[in-house]
């Protein structure tokens, strides 16, 4: 036996291992195959296990939701396998060991060239589609180093730049997402998908967002969420017209009701699919949109049977409800006579989501927010945080630290003090239980009906544990 085929069946094994052992190391076999078999023996490794190949699913926000729903999509037509939520070579390489299938579905980020490798996985897994969510400013810091975004974009566009003829899926509305479609014009099928409507408007100031070009300030017609929208350059870069869109985006009955319509290629089938459906979603916010048009945009894209494609996408969407979102998603519970909103906000744009949830309660009335600080050095999540709690106002802002540093939390509440909000420190030691005890106690013991708590925290288990441990004081 070759050393590459002895590494491939020792790794299996350690995977048949671990469905024994209940905890740890689900990316270990992966781990063991790269570290024995060398990271070039995935290309070998993924073409054996893989008849079609992998779709590769990359950006700051909504990759999870998005490969989630993509998995589930793409699963009741075809033999899939699939890492979602753990996002290194390893867990992929893990999946790749687990059997063989048809399409391969990973939820990959990459922070930086160095530690996320794109160019190196690009080669290696050697992708048919490449799909793009959305670059914003986050992860400005990695690992003690600073990271510009400049360099963050050029990491994400390393992870399809050199694959050829293959599909990659953009928002259009992302500049930065948009611009990695058009250079990749020549190279392949390219895939737009956005929103056309205005039924969608951002309630925040926007921000200042850069032609990825020539750097200008881009013109925007139209804001849909943050660098979302409808813009162009002087230079003249500009949105491309999508391929795909949301046409309509209107809350009735408790649900969402949304048309998508649009024709994209079909890789499989090597034409063009169209698609015409009207969904009916949870009451997701702007974002869950954006993942439910990403996620059925390369479905269509990538499924073996584009015949039921329109009836797939609508059996799926219309049954769908919360639970779809990650763990540590912002939910509001009611305890006693409080209206408590939670969850994980640890970037600028996943923090604003979570207000525009409460926005009533948050800005019409009374309200505590109980603000969980980023890390040292990550001054640049602040900035943005800061820029919604000043729109916010709340009534009373508790600070308390969400990362490592209590050193850094104090510096934040000081600039958070120092522009005129109300605010007050409560610092809890770096330890899981402290702080899920720590901010249980905070809002046990508020004296405001309508609290949010949310900001950066470690894991999204702890904003789990903080859920469930408010929903079971509730039914007590
Ligand atoms: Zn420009």
């Amino acid at each position: 036996m070759t050393n590459y085929n002895l590494t491939k069946k020792f790794s299996q094994f350690t995977y048949k291992l671990l469905k024994v052992l209940p905890t740890g190391g689900k990316s270990y076999p992966g781990y063991l195959f790269i570290k024995y078999a060398g990271l070039d023996s995935i290309k070998k490794l993924a073409n054996e296990q893989l008849e079609t190949g992998s779709i590769l699913i990359t950006g700051t926000n909504g990759k999870t939701t998005t490969t989630t729903m993509l998995i589930n999509l793409l699963s009741n037509d075809t033999d899939i396998l699939s890492s979602v939520d753990n996002n290194t070579i390893y867990a992929l390489t893990t999946a790749l060991l687990s059997k063989k299938a048809n399409i391969g579905v990973f939820e990959y980020g990459i922070r930086d060239i160095e530690h996320g490798i794109p160019d190196k996985v690009q080669k290696y897994v050697q992708p048919k589609g490449v799909l793009y969510t959305s670059i914003s400013r986050e992860h400005t810091q990695v690992l003690g180093k600073k990271n510009s975004f400049e360099q963050y974009v050029k990491a994400k566009t390393l992870l399809s730049k050199d694959m050829m003829n293959g599909v990659v899926i953009v928002n259009t509305d992302d500049p930065n997402t948009c611009n990695i479609g058009l250079n990749k014009q020549e190279d392949g099928h390219v895939i737009y998908y956005g929103l056309e409507t205005d039924m969608v408007e951002d309630v925040y100031e926007p921000t200042d967002s850069y032609c990825p070009i020539c750097g200008k300030k881009l013109e925007y017609s139209r804001h849909y969420m943050n660098q979302r929208g409808v813009y162009s350059c002087e230079c003249g870069f500009t949105r491309h017209k999508p391929d795909i869109k949301v046409t309509k985006v209107l809350s009735s009955n408790g649900r969402l009701d949304v048309h998508v319509i649009g024709s994209v290629y079909n890789y499989s089938f090597d034409n063009n699919v169209s698609i015409d459906v009207e969904l009916s979603l949870p009451l997701f916010g702007i974002h869950n949109v954006y993942n439910t048009l990403a996620s059925l945009t390369a479905y269509a894209c990538f499924t073996p049977e584009p015949e039921n494609i329109e009836s797939n996408i609508s059996n799926y969407f219309n049954s769908l409800d919360f639970s779809i979102l990650p763990p540590g998603r912002f939910e509001v519970e009611k305890l006693g006579d409080k209206l408590v909103g939670i969850g994980q906000g640890d970037n600028g744009d996943a923090l604003k989501v979570n207000v525009l949830f409460m926005k009533r309660e948050l800005f019409n009335s009374e309200a505590e927010f109980i603000y969980c600080t980023p890390d040292a050095n990550e001054e640049e999540i602040f900035e943005d945080h800061l820029k919604t709690l000043k729109t916010v106002n709340p009534t009373h802002i508790t600070v308390v630290p969400g990362r490592v540093s209590l050193d850094a939390a104090e510096k934040y509440y000081e600039k958070i003090v120092e522009i005129g909000l109300n605010a007050s420190y409560y610092p809890i030691e770096y330890d899981f239980d402290k702080r899920i005890k720590g901010i249980v106690k905070l809002i046990n013991e508020s004296e405001y009906s309508n609290i949010i708590v949310t900001g950066c925290g470690e894991e999204q288990a702890v904003w789990n544990i903080i859920k469930n441990k408010i929903k079971e004081e509730n039914k007590n």
